[in-house]
């Protein structure tokens, strides 16, 4: 809460610190965190994706 004159950003700033929960990717085995409901795989794009 130290940092001044950054803007109206301050709330998204907030969002951004919500954990996404974690995905594999089945077509190309990539890991990535999402907090869509229909993540897609952030290397390939598949909807192919398990929870992990
Ligand atoms: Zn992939």
């Amino acid at each position: 809460m130290c940092t001044v004159g950054g803007g109206p950003t301050g709330d998204l700033n907030f969002d951004e610190r919500v954990k996404g929960k974690r995905y594999r990717c089945n077509e190309c085995g990539e890991k990535f965190e999402s907090i869509s409901k229909k993540p897609v795989c952030a290397s390939c794009q598949s909807e192919d994706v398990t929870e992990l």
